[in-house]
């Protein structure tokens, strides 16, 4: 089942049909009155579109936009510019054996994360961070934490710098903290790190990234029964710009970017303390999305790309670093592992 909203409807009606956006609101409420009212308002929005001869998106065949992409989908083909690439691992769950890979793409409409299955992770040995691709054949899941994910198995196809094929720079709309609703998908925060977390380590299942739980020596899947685990990592950190502080999480590649390699804090962790001071107090340009934390309902940042910036924020910002009694309920707060499910988006 495609989920388009009322109002993705009605704008692509209205850039595709001619008529304005009151006569396909008034067309909408026709057809709900002749039926009754048993069908919803989606449900006309559907039918006006069919009598329209508007395609309100494609099943197969043709390229999709990123911000197009939605739950259900099958036979996806996508076009974008690889952002991020993680390595590929291999993976044993119950009986089953593979390989998992998964990378980033963007287009002008946004990002994605894709997974790629078995044999097709091969290909990812071909392309890199900044080369474009042309995904065939992909088809819609969500992640755990609702985010839509494309993913490859052996029907997939990926051509790498397809000739004559270009991708537009993703649009980040640069903001505050103070600014940023739920809705912000994809944003940029120019910010002082304020607070640097221990990392948390964890086993995650190859299949889900759930949590694994131990057992006995093995690790067990909740889902998927005991599985060779895949080993995670995440920092968090508490940002601040001067119009609100937020909390945001950095995972396992991403991480390790702005620390270094983190795998030698597990066995010692003493280490961190020097590693974390080239980032406790500076000002960086954080891209990623917004999400609401569904425990604390305060809105956390999902860090995609961190990059250090020499430069002065206003004052006021730096000097309140670590002072107070509300950042240090704030902090208690982030202290409460509640983040141990990973999306990238
Ligand atoms: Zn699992």
């Amino acid at each position: 089942m495609i989920n388009l909203t009322i109002e993705e409807i009605i704008s692509k009606l209205v850039s595709n049909s001619g008529l304005t956006e009151a006569e396909i609101k008034t067309k909408i409420q026709q057809k709900m009155e002749s039926l009754s009212g048993l069908i919803s308002e989606g449900g006309a929005g559907h039918i006006v579109a069919n009598e329209l001869g508007v395609q309100l998106f494609q099943i197969s065949g043709g390229i999709v936009k990123v911000k197009d992409i939605r739950d259900g989908m099958r036979n996806v083909d996508v076009i974008g510019r690889v952002s991020n690439k993680f390595d590929v691992r291999e993976f044993t769950s119950g009986a089953r054996h593979g390989k998992v890979g998964s990378f980033t793409i963007e287009d002008e409409t946004g990002a994605i994360r894709l997974t790629a299955w078995n044999d097709i992770t091969h290909k990812m040995q071909e392309f890199n961070v900044g080369d474009i691709v042309k995904i065939k054949s992909s088809y819609v899941r969500l992640n755990n934490n609702g985010f839509r994910e494309l993913h490859l198995n052996d029907k997939s196809n990926i051509s790498i710098n397809p000739p004559g094929v270009d991708v537009g720079e993703r649009k980040t709309e640069s903001k505050k903290i103070g600014e940023l609703s739920e809705n912000d998908n994809f944003v940029e925060l120019l910010c002082h790190v304020v607070n640097v977390f221990d990392p948390a380590f964890f086993e995650q299942c190859p299949t889900c990234k759930k949590r694994v739980s131990q057992d006995m020596g093995k690790y067990v899947c909740g889902e998927h029964g005991e599985v060779e685990p895949l080993y995670s990592h995440v920092v968090n950190l508490l940002l601040d710009d001067g119009s609100g502080t937020m909390r945001a999480s950095c995972w396992r590649e991403v991480a390790d970017s702005l620390f270094g390699s983190l795998e030698v804090i597990q066995t010692a962790p003493d280490m961190f303390d020097s590693m974390k001071n080239e980032v406790l107090g500076s000002i960086f340009r954080f891209r990623g999305t917004v999400k609401k934390n569904s425990m604390t309902g305060n809105l956390e940042l999902n860090v995609r790309e961190a990059k250090k910036e020499h430069i002065n924020l206003s004052s006021d910002v730096s000097s309140e670093r670590d002072t107070g009694e509300s950042r240090n309920e704030e902090k208690q707060a982030v202290q409460e592992e509640d983040v141990l499910e990973e999306n990238v988006f």
